[in-house]
């Protein structure tokens, strides 16, 4: 298989598309690595029913020393990290001035700044081998703002930068990093503001619509599967050069 013998971390993997992309990952034969909150016991069922190594370590990434830990245990248990997820990410919606300070340093922390030091930290292995693949999941908020959410697209944002500089620092080597760019898929993150937008009086059966009908064109949720196969791809041969791209898959959000 594909990714036989390869190692995956992929951070923030308990649910949603992290947990979508680990599964992808499994099946082409990745051992893998989660990490995430909640039931980590389901998810490592989950990703194990393919047949291949499954390690999980429940780091808290907003803390600096809990990431050097986890990465300690992936090298110690499973050798290396040849491909690395930065997938973990949380989202708080306020208007700037009224946005508490701790939740700006909480989003800033885990979706950017966590992004760097798990690259930081997966570099020199992957250096060594002359091999690796970086897949940062950052957002069509990496590109444009929706009203609410300065801290999240403003970390998007940022993991784009980061995207180009680490893809120009790697890019004679056999390390690609690149960024995936989805619209509204429909995990918890999205559940929350489905539910805000209920309690805030619309109708229960209209609110998912109308979260779409705002944004993607399609009308229709991405899937972690989705989200998943692309990262495949992109672990592949035939993604060799594709080095510093940000890729929308956002059923056309960003086309507009
Ligand atoms: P989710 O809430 O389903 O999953 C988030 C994951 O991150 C969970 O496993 C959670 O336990 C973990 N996590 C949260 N805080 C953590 C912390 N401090 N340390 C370690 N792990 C932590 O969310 P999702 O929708 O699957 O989002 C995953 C990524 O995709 C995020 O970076 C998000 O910004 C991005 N994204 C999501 C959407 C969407 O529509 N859902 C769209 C664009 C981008």
């Amino acid at each position: 298989m594909a990714l036989t013998g390869k190692t995956a971390l992929v951070t923030g993997s308990t649910s949603g598309i992290g947990l979508g992309i680990a599964d992808v990952l499994a099946h082409a034969g990745a051992n893998v690595v989660l990490n995430g909150f909640g039931d980590n016991q389901a998810a490592v069922n989950h990703v194990a029913r393919h047949g291949g190594r499954v390690g999980f370590h429940g780091a808290d990434l907003t803390d600096t020393q809990q990431i050097v830990e986890l990465f300690d245990y992936a090298r110690r248990d499973f050798y290396s990290v040849d491909i690395l997820v930065n997938n973990a990410g949380i989202q708080y919606v306020a208007p700037v001035e009224q946005f508490p300070v701790e939740r700006w340093d909480a989003v800033i922390a885990l979706n950017l700044s966590s992004v760097f030091h798990c690259t930081r930290l997966a570099l020199p292995t992957m250096q060594a081998r002359d091999w690796g693949r970086i897949i940062n999941i950052a957002s069509v908020h990496g590109s444009v703002g929706s009203a609410g959410k300065a801290a999240y697209v403003a970390a998007k944002h940022g993991v784009l930068g980061l995207t180009k500089v680490v893809a120009l620092e790697t890019a004679r080597t056999g390390i690609t990093c690149n960024a995936l760019c989805p619209g509204w898929v429909l995990t918890p993150l999205v559940q929350q503001q489905i539910d805000a937008r209920i309690a805030a009086g619309e109708p229960a059966e209209q609110a998912r619509a109308a979260l779409l009908a705002e944004k993607q064109p399609s009308q229709a949720f991405v899937t972690p599967q989705q989200l998943g196969e692309l990262a495949l791809f992109l672990c592949g041969a035939a993604a060799e050069q594709v080095r510093g791209a940000a890729w929308n898959i956002d059923g056309g959000w960003l086309a507009q």
